[in-house]
C-alpha cells in the first residue's frame, strides 16, 4: 500500500491520527489484499478471457490465501475468493440456472499433495484391501465448462459455467460446434427414468485444438489484432462471442464427461457413464483408465505429463475421481467443489534463457513488430530461440530488455513466449526497448498514430511488405497458388520482376524459366559457366504459370481476403462476398451497409473504406481485373440478373435442413433478394425451421412469426412466391 502524505503532521491540531499501516502487513489485511487482486484477475480470466497474469502466479495466489485462512478460520467470509466458483455471467448474454450448481475442482500440486488426498478419500470411504475405492483417472482438459441440454433427445440449449449457478446462454454459439449432435441416439436414453423424454444436462469441455490456435494467433497477429494468451482463452473468447458466425469460424471441439443429475443416468460409476455418454453420440475422451491404487494413479499422471506434447489438445493435468456414484454421493460437495474429486495440475514448464537482441519484422500491412531472438533452450519437448513479443506496450508491460536473462514457456504447451525477465539477473547496462524511428527494410520513417499499439511503415514500395503482401496473395486461404512460397517471391522481388499483386500475372513462361535460382552450377556447361547461378527451369516455369491461370478464377471471398484489406480475415471475406456478390458492389457501398454485414463493425468499415479510397489499390485492382481475375462470384451475378421476389423479407434459418446446409439455403435465398439474419426479431419475416429447432423456434413461436418447414422453403425458392 502506498504511504500516504500527511499533511498535520507538523500544526497544533490534536486528536486522533489514522495509524499508519504497519510495515508488516496483518493475515486479516493480506486476506483483503489476496481476495482483491483474485477478483480483479478472475475478472481478466473469465469475463474478458484476456487474462493478466500467469496461471502460476494466480494459483500461488489463491494458495497463499487458502494457507492463511486455513491457519486463521475466523477470517474466512462467504464473499473470499475460496468460497467461489470463478466467473460471472456478462450482460452480452441472457441467463441461465443450471439444473444443479456447476463446480471447479480443488486442486493438488504435485504427487505428495494427491497422495495426502487420496488417503483422506480412502479413509473417509472406509477403504480396505478387499474393498478398495476405484478411481477414474481423466485427462484435465484446457478448455471451458459448458452445459448442454437435451429433450426428448434434441439439443435445446447450452450455457457457460457463470458462477456455478448461473450460467450464461451460448445455445447460438455451441450450436456451430462441429461435434456437439442436435439429436442423440436414443437407445440408451430410453433406460432412463422417463426414457428419451427425460431431460438431460450434461457438462464437458468445449476447447480448441492446438493447431487452430496457432493459426488463429498467427492470423490476428497478422491483421494487428491482439492475440490470445492461450488456447483456453481462444476458446472462451470464440464461445462467448455476441455473433455465432464468429464462433462457427473457430474451430471448437469438445469432451463430455460429466452430468447434473448423476441419479436419471442408467449407470452407477464414472468409467461406465463415460462409455454411456458415447453411446449418446457425445464426444467422450478416451483417454482414461480406472485406478485402485496410488501407484496406479501415480502412472497415469505421470504417462499423461510426459506424453501430453503428442495430443492435438491441451490439458493442464489430470481429474481424479471416486469412480461409485454412491461413494460420490457419500463424500459430497464443499461451496466450490466436490470432494470426490482432485484436480493433479502439472507444474508449468518453464526455463531460463538469455535475450541476445530484440528483431524488427515487417509485416503485409507494415506493422513493425519486435521477435525475441534468445539462446536455444528445450521446452515441452522442442527446442525454442525465438518469440513474438507482439509490440512496444507488451514489451514495456513485461519490461525485458536485451541482455536479460528471461523465463520462456510456451502458452497452450505449442507457442513459444517470454514470460518475463529474472530481474535479479538483470545486467547493470541493460537499457529499454525503443522502436526504430526508421523501417529496418526499406529505410522510410515509421509512424505511430494515435490510439494503436502498432508502429508502422507507411511506405508502398517497402519490400518487406511487398514480400508479405505476395505471400499473402498465394496463401492456401486466399488465391492459393501452388508452388510460389516465400523462397521464390524474395527471387522475383530482387530481380525487379514484381512489386504488387497484380504483377504477377505479367510474369511470362521465359521470365520465370529464366530467373536465376540461390543455386550455381558446379562445372561449365552448355551455354553456362561453373559458378553461373541455375535457372528456375521450364517445369517449374510452366507449372507457375498453370497456377496462377488457375487463380484467376477464385471466388470473391479468396480475392478479397488476397487482398489484405485490413481487419478483414477470411470467414468475414466470406460474409462480405456473400452479402455485395462483386467487388464493384463492396467498393460502392457505404460503411453503413458495410456494418449490416454480419461479422463487420465500425472500424472494420472504416478500413474497408479507406482501402477502397486508395488510389494505388484500385489501380492494382483494375490491374488484375485486366488481367482477367475474376471480381465478382458467379452465383451473385446469376442471382442479380434473376428477379429479386423475396426483396424486403427476412428469414432466419434453424435446425437441420435435409440435403443442404443453412448456409447453402441462406444463399439461395439471398439471390431471390430475401436478408437472411441469424437471431429472431420482431423484423423477422419467416422462421424455417428444421429438426433440432430449439430457442429460435420458440421465440418464433412467442413472437407470433410465421413457421415454415423445408417443403415450404423449397416451394419458396422454386417460385419464388411467399406462403399466405
Ligand atoms: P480448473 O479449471 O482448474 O478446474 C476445474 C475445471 O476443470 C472444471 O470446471 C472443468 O471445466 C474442467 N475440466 C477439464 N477436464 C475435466 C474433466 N475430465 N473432468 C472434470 N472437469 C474437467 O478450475 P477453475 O476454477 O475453472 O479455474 C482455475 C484455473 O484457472 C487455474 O488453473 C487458474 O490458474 C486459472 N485462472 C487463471 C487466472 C489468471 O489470471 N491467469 C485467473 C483465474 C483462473
Amino acid at each position: 500500500m502506498a504511504k500516504q502524505l500527511s499533511i498535520f503532521d507538523d500544526d497544533e491540531l490534536s486528536g486522533a491520527e489514522a495509524p499508519e499501516p504497519a510495515g508488516e502487513v496483518s493475515p486479516a489485511a493480506r486476506v483483503v489484499e489476496l481476495n482483491n487482486l483474485l477478483h480483479r484477475y478472475a475478472h481478466d480470466y473469465y469475463d474478458l478471457d484476456a487474462p493478466t497474469v500467469s496461471d502460476a502466479e494466480f494459483d500461488r495466489l489463491v494458495r497463499e490465501l487458502r494457507d492463511l485462512e486455513a491457519a486463521h478460520p475466523e477470517l474466512v467470509t462467504p464473499a473470499s475468493y475460496t468460497q467461489h466458483v470463478g466467473g460471472s455471467v456478462s450482460e452480452q448474454f441472457a441467463p441461465v440456472r443450471h439444473a444443479r450448481r456447476m463446480f471447479s475442482i480443488d486442486d493438488a500440486m504435485g504427487l505428495a499433495e494427491l497422495d495426502e488426498w487420496l488417503e483422506r478419500t480412502d479413509r473417509e470411504l472406509g477403504a480396505s484391501a478387499e474393498n478398495p475405492v476405484a478411481y477414474t483417472c481423466e485427462l484435465k482438459i484446457d478448455g471451458l465448462g459448458v452445459a448442454i441440454t437435451y429433450e426428448n433427445g434434441s439439443f435445446v440449449r447450452a450455457a457457460t459455467r457463470g458462477d456455478g449457478a448461473v450460467g450464461e446462454d451460448v445455445t447460438a454459439n455451441v450450436r456451430t460446434v462441429r461435434d456437439v449432435p442436435y439429436a442423440l441416439h436414443t437407445a440408451p436414453l430410453d433406460a432412463m427414468p422417463r426414457g428419451r423424454a427425460t431431460s438431460l444436462e450434461v457438462r464437458g469441455e468445449v476447447y480448441m485444438p492446438k493447431a487452430s490456435f496457432v493459426h488463429l494467433n498467427a492470423e490476428r497477429d497478422r491483421l494487428g489484432e491482439s492475440v490470445f494468451a492461450n488456447p483456453r482463452n481462444a476458446a472462451a473468447g470464440s464461445l462467448r462471442q455476441k455473433n455465432p458466425k464468429v464462433t462457427a469460424g473457430r474451430d471448437l471441439e469438445t469432451f463430455i464427461y460429466a452430468v447434473a443429475e448423476p441419479e436419471l443416468v442408467p449407470v452407477s460409476s464414472q468409467h461406465e457413464f463415460l462409455a454411456w455418454l458415447a453411446d449418446l453420440g457425445l464426444s467422450v475422451n478416451r483417454n482414461y483408465r480406472v485406478c485402485t491404487s496410488a501407484k496406479e494413479v501415480h502412472a497415469f499422471c505421470e504417462r499423461a505429463q510426459l506424453r501430453r506434447g503428442e495430443l492435438e489438445y491441451d490439458i493442464d493435468g489430470v481429474v481424479v475421481k471416486v469412480d461409485d456414484f454412491a461413494r460420490q454421493a457419500e463424500l459430497g460437495f464443499t461451496a466450490r467443489a466436490p470432494r470426490w474429486a482432485i484436480a493433479f495440475k502439472f507444474p508449468p514448464e518453464e526455463r531460463e534463457s538469455v535475450l541476445r537482441d530484440i528483431r524488427i519484422q515487417v509485416g503485409r500491412t507494415g506493422v513493425l513488430t519486435p521477435v525475441a531472438d534468445f539462446d536455444p533452450v528445450l521446452v515441452a519437448g522442442s527446442t525454442i530461440a525465438h518469440a513474438t513479443l507482439h509490440n512496444l506496450d507488451e514489451i514495456r508491460k513485461k519490461d525485458v530488455r536485451v541482455g536479460d536473462t528471461i523465463v520462456v514457456h510456451k502458452a497452450g504447451d505449442v507457442i513459444p513466449e517470454v514470460v518475463g525477465p529474472v530481474l535479479a539477473k538483470r545486467p547493470v547496462d541493460a537499457m529499454p526497448f525503443e522502436m526504430p524511428s526508421t523501417c529496418p527494410s526499406c529505410g522510410s520513417p515509421v509512424v505511430h498514430e494515435l490510439g494503436e499499439v502498432a508502429y508502422r511503415c507507411i511506405s508502398i514500395d517497402c519490400p518487406a511488405q511487398t514480400a508479405e503482401r505476395l505471400e499473402h496473395w498465394v496463401s492456401r486461404k486466399a488465391m492459393d497458388v501452388d508452388g510460389m512460397g516465400k523462397e521464390l517471391i524474395g527471387r522475383l522481388i530482387r530481380y525487379g520482376l514484381v512489386r504488387d499483386v497484380a504483377d504477377l500475372y505479367a510474369l511470362t513462361q521465359e521470365q520465370l524459366e529464366t530467373l536465376p535460382t540461390d543455386r550455381t552450377y558446379a562445372t561449365a556447361g552448355k551455354g553456362h559457366e561453373k559458378g553461373d547461378p541455375v535457372p528456375t527451369g521450364r517445369k517449374t516455369a510452366e507449372k507457375l504459370v498453370a497456377q496462377l491461370e488457375a487463380s484467376k478464377g477464385r471466388p470473391l471471398a479468396r480475392l478479397l481476403f488476397g487482398l489484405g484489406i485490413r481487419h478483414v480475415g477470411a470467414s468475414v471475406a466470406e460474409s462480405l462476398a456473400s452479402a455485395f456478390g462483386s467487388i464493384d458492389a463492396l467498393k460502392s457501398a457505404t460503411e453503413e451497409q458495410m456494418c449490416e454485414v454480419d461479422g463487420v463493425g465500425a472500424v472494420m468499415a472504416a478500413g474497408i473504406a479507406e482501402f477502397f479510397r486508395t488510389p494505388q489499390n484500385l489501380e492494382v485492382i483494375e490491374r488484375l481485373r485486366e488481367a482477367g481475375v475474376s471480381m465478382a462470384d458467379a452465383a451473385a451475378s446469376a442471382g442479380q440478373e434473376r428477379p429479386q421476389f423475396l426483396s424486403g423479407s427476412t428469414f432466419v434459418l434453424t435446425g437441420t435442413l435435409e440435403g443442404m446446409t443453412r448456409d447453402e439455403a441462406g444463399a439461395a435465398l439471398k439471390a431471390l433478394g430475401a436478408k437472411v439474419s441469424g437471431s429472431v426479431s420482431k423484423k423477422t419475416s419467416y422462421v424455417v425451421a428444421g429438426p433440432g429447432a430449439g430457442s429460435k423456434l420458440a421465440k418464433a413461436q412467442s413472437l407470433g412469426i410465421p413457421v415454415l418447414d423445408q417443403a415450404q422453403l423449397e416451394s419458396i425458392l422454386a417460385t419464388g412466391e411467399l406462403p399466405e
